[in-house]
């Protein structure tokens, strides 16, 4: 669309935040050459979301004039990038620069400003992200930038390192895992040279920050198919170092699709996950370590306990990533309870046991896990009579079923009064035997009643 005639602000030929726009312009309009880059420039041309939401602009102005043109805004890292703005409406000014000897494997020691975009783009680690389109100081003409032939990897569908793959992966390890994050995200192949020199740097992933790991694990299952990186990290022999656990899981047999081993199934579970719940996180990384304890618990040709095993291993490696520990919790349950077996035959107190084991906050992603359980395993979503099970429990929550001590018609403070004792461990179990005994009749759960049985259980 051709911007309007009275409009002296050129647009680029993909789609980008106003906001982004306004920055630009702000920095052009102060005599200094910027430009849009990154996942803004590269995801817009393939016509899909941005990852992070924040479009990134390089530009010719040094930190300090940055700070000066977007009061408000505050440093990023040490080497002066900007973040500017409130969610969502935020940018990242990043002054042009060239990066020196990276000691760590992860950083740059020593990064030198410069006024060539050129300059700072074949700094950057792959040519689908070395692409910019801006205006260099001083001059009219907004134009995309692309010495790395970025454009042309996009065309051919693939992810290619900037320069030396070799030097490039051994210089930042981050690298490593991007590589598989951002081609899973856009759907490309990762070019040979790239691939190969993956490979032989898989071992210098021990150098990334777990909690880095981490936030690439989210974007990794938020890709479509969410499997895809997945796959990545194992041809690449990055699955090792990073998920140990879960690099454990190749090769140990499953009956149940044919040729499928322990790892396919939970690569098929976790992208029927994101099928059965698009926005839901949570279920994609239960689906994605539901079976993480089956390695662990396979010695003797069965997998006897691999729930609480992989409930716990879960807990691990998400603590290790730094998860939050809310959305971990949910996780690691899911995890533990993922092996009911529902019979027609259970009775309405079978049901209401089953809910109040599990907690009646979990029971239905607690469904939706076994439907990507049974679609990962070859057998229908709903096998094992989901539908049924789940009509069953919509009928004990119609009829207001007590399933928690919060339902319970006395409270501690009942009991205490009633049969006059001090507080202790007693009450807690006398707590749960009540609650136990309305979720097998709910008909008990009156006051008097509860405090008969309580006098009686407690003479
Ligand atoms: P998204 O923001 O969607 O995750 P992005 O490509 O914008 O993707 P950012 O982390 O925002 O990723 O980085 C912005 C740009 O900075 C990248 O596109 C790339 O050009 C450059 N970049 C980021 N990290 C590195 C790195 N480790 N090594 C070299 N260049 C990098
Ligand atoms: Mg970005």
């Amino acid at each position: 669309m051709a911007p309007a005639a009275s409009s002296i602000t050129p647009s680029p030929p993909f789609p980008v935040a106003q906001w982004a726009m306004e920055a630009l312009e702000r920095l052009w309009s102060a005599g200094h050459a910027a430009y849009l880059v990154g996942g803004v420039v590269r995801d817009g041309s393939l016509g899909r979301q941005t990852g992070d939401g924040v479009p990134d602009l390089a530009t010719s102005a040094l930190p300090d004039e940055v700070l000066r043109l977007f009061p408000g805004g505050g440093y990023e890292n040490r080497f002066g990038t900007v973040l500017y703005g409130t969610r969502p409406k935020e940018v990242e000014i990043t002054t042009f620069r060239r990066d020196h000897r990276y000691g760590d494997h992860r950083r740059p020691d020593e990064v030198t400003f410069t006024d060539s975009i050129e300059e700072d783009l074949v700094r950057r680690d792959f040519t689908i992200n070395a692409i910019a389109w801006g205006r260099a100081a001083g001059s009219g003409e907004a134009k995309m930038v692309d010495p790395t032939g970025g454009q042309a990897d996009m065309a051919l569908r693939r992810l290619r390192a900037v320069g030396d793959p070799d030097v490039r992966f051994d210089e930042d390890a981050l690298r490593l895992v991007r590589a598989a994050r951002i081609a899973a995200q856009v759907g490309f192949a990762i070019e040979d040279g790239t691939l190969a020199a993956m490979k032989r740097h898989s071992g210098d992933v021990r150098y990334v920050a777990a909690e880095r790991v981490g936030q690439e694990l989210g974007r990794m299952l938020r890709a479509a198919p969410p499997s895809a990186a997945f796959r990545i990290l194992a041809a690449t022999d990055l699955l090792q170092p990073l998920f140990p656990e879960l690099a454990a899981q190749r090769g140990v047999p499953q009956d149940k699709l044919p040729g499928h081993d322990l790892w396919d199934h939970c690569l098929a579970a976790l992208d029927a996950a994101a099928v059965i719940a698009p926005s839901d996180e949570r279920l994609r990384m239960a689906a994605l370590l539901h079976d993480i304890g089956k390695p662990a618990t396979f010695a003797d040709g069965h997998f006897v306990g691999h729930d609480a095993e992989g409930a716990r291993m879960a807990g691990a490696l998400l603590n290790r990533v730094a998860y939050p520990s809310r959305d971990a919790d949910h996780v690691v349950r899911l995890i533990a309870n993922h092996m009911f077996s529902y019979e027609p035959a259970w009775s309405d107190a079978a049901v209401r046991r089953f809910m109040r084991r599990v907690g009646v906050d979990l029971v239905d992603d607690l469904m939706l896990l076994r439907m990507a359980d049974n679609v990962g395993s070859g057998v229908p979503a709903e096998a094992g009579h989901l539908p049924e099970l789940r009509e069953r429990v919509e009928e004990q929550r119609r009829s207001n079923a007590p399933l928690a001590l919060a339902d319970l018609a006395v409270d501690g403070h009942d009991l205490l009064r009633e049969l006059g004792r001090e507080p202790g461990p007693w009450l807690g179990a006398l707590l749960d035997r009540l609650l136990e005994s309305v979720v097998a009749d709910p008909s008990r759960n009156t006051a008097e009643r509860l405090l008969a049985d309580a006098r009686a259980w407690s003479a």
